[in-house]
């Protein structure tokens, strides 16, 4: 009897030691999961640097934005590989530039099977998730959880695609989109996640929310200098369909009845788009949308000129694009507060990021694709209190293709060896960096808006663009003395050695990310 007591009583000390150490096992298993950083991935959808506050205080106070870069990092000098919508989500996705992902344009269905970055944080204990613009047509993968914009998306009352199923949300979408985003993190944040938070806003056609619908009115947006520009000297440029003063359409873009007057830029396409567009408000909000454009109604019924016409629009177009990021800007702030709010803004990474630059009437242009600094560069700002030091300007030469190589660094997973970019990690931790890149490459394709396909380099000084198809014109720009790329001097004698050394690393950089050009039959 006393012996089976014995045991017992040892059998009993094991289990509970067993227990122990399990708990010790566990607790350690849970303290190093939580070790992992949370990583919320904010991209906005052609939010121009020159609308950010961070980076020019010109048109618009933008705190919350800011906020990331005051105490982290603002990107300087931050690039995209390719100027146009799903191209860029692919290069973030995957890391690779579009000849290797295979999202060369527009108009391609992303190939889901292969390698991308939510893939690789699941498969490292991540939660996953997407929420708001998509524009890569395939179904997501990688995903624990997504709730997606059809294409483009609308922007009051949108329907969204969760998880396959057709749903429609009310309210107005940046503010839905920033709903889920935090509803899905309250969800699951007992791990670590990462979630690419995704706006629709501020793209065209820039419909602003209720609470902005006058705001700005007060204000006159000046013209950019070289608003104006006549292209010479820059065949690329020529065949252009986006400057404003051809491509704006007045209903559609500008917002008013186009049928009342003599001058006016109307597309066929547009009265049917914007009626689509306006059925997605409620009575309520259609009603306040007409009272608050009434004096536009007015004032351009007054407009007597082209010229005038064009002046106003490019007014029209500041006042609704901006007021569209104010709100972009309110919704990163309530994602900030969150953090706070919840404790957990010290071990998450935050990246607010646009898929690329836009022309804010720019050499008379409202959109992007070119390789001219408006749309190449990207607003790139950085938090992460745990690792990198607040109030940095990086002046380095990033790109959109190093922001999964970095979040991969910083999540201490190994970043796979095809990926193309450079963990950012270095430059924002300030180490030694033996050889930080110093020139960029870069590669666009789609044939729309006139915009023609076309590769580049740039260095701190130089700019050289070649379009190639259809055509074959160079460009060649000194930043320093020319940052407005108003003068093409490729064919200047006095460049023709910079020319030849420019175009010797152009090759190189093609040989480095394997993008093969033939130059004897001008293709790739
Ligand atoms: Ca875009």
């Amino acid at each position: 009897m006393e012996g089976k007591r014995k045991i017992a009583r040892i059998i009993s000390r094991v289990f509970l030691l067993i227990v122990a150490v399990m708990d010790i096992v566990c607790a350690q298993t849970n303290h190093a999961s939580q070790q992992k950083p949370n990583i919320i991935f904010i991209m906005s959808d052609d939010h121009g640097y020159q609308a950010v506050s961070a980076y020019s205080n010109k048109l618009i106070h933008t705190p919350n934005i800011d906020r990331i870069g005051r105490e982290g990092a603002v990107m300087q000098n931050a690039f995209v590989t390719n100027s146009v919508c799903s191209p860029s989500r692919a290069v973030i996705l995957t890391g690779k530039y579009s000849h290797l992902n295979g999202q060369r344009d527009n108009g391609t269905y992303f190939d889901g099977s292969q390698q991308t970055l939510p893939k690789i944080f699941k498969a490292n204990g991540y939660r996953t998730a997407l929420v708001g613009k998509w524009h890569l047509f395939s179904k997501p993968t990688g995903f624990d959880y997504w709730n997606i914009l059809p294409d483009q998306g609308h922007y009051y009352n949108p329907a969204f695609i969760k998880m396959g199923k057709d749903t429609a949300y009310s309210g107005y979408v940046t503010d839905v989109t920033t709903d889920l985003a935090l509803d899905w993190i309250e969800q699951n944040r007992d791990q670590p996640f990462f979630i690419m938070l995704h706006h629709k806003a501020p793209h065209r056609n820039w419909m602003p929310p209720q609470q902005y619908l006058r705001e700005y009115n007060d204000r006159e947006f000046p013209l950019p200098h070289n608003f104006y520009d006549n292209y010479a000297g820059r065949e690329g440029l020529q065949r252009q369909l986006i400057s404003m003063k051809e491509g704006l359409d007045v209903r559609y873009d500008s917002k008013v009845p186009c049928d009342t007057c003599a001058v006016s830029n109307v597309n066929d396409w547009a009265p049917a788009e914007f009626q689509r567009e306006m059925e997605h408000m409620t009575p309520a909000e259609r009603t306040a949308w007409d009272k608050a454009y009434q004096n536009e109604y007015k004032t351009f019924a007054q407009i007597k000129d082209k010229d005038h016409l064009l002046r106003w629009q490019y007014q029209r177009f500041m006042e609704d694009y901006l007021r569209c990021v104010r709100s972009v800007d309110d919704n990163v702030g309530r994602v900030l507060k969150y953090l706070d709010d919840k404790g957990i803004a010290d071990n998450t990474i935050v990246v607010y990021i646009s898929d690329q630059g836009v022309y804010l009437g720019e050499h008379g242009l409202y959109d992007k694709r070119f390789m001219y600094e408006e749309s190449f560069r990207t607003p790139m700002l950085i938090r992460f209190p745990k690792a990198i030091q607040k109030n940095q300007q990086v002046d380095d030469f990033v790109l959109n293709l190093d922001v999964p190589p970095t979040l991969l660094d910083f999540a201490g997973i190994t970043i796979p060896p095809d990926m193309q970019g450079e963990s950012m990690s270095t430059v924002l931790q300030k180490k030694k960096v033996k050889e930080w890149r110093k020139e960029v490459y870069y590669h666009y394709y789609e044939k729309s808006f006139g915009a023609t396909a076309h590769y580049g380099i740039r260095t701190e000084r130089y700019k050289l663009i070649h379009f190639y198809d259809p055509g074959n014109s160079w460009e060649l720009y000194d930043l320093k003395a020319d940052p407005h790329e108003m003068h093409n001097i490729y064919t200047d004698p006095a460049y023709k050695e910079t020319i030849a050394k420019l175009k010797e690393q152009l090759r190189k950089l093609q040989d480095k990310y394997n993008d093969k050009y033939d130059e004897k039959n001008n293709k790739f």
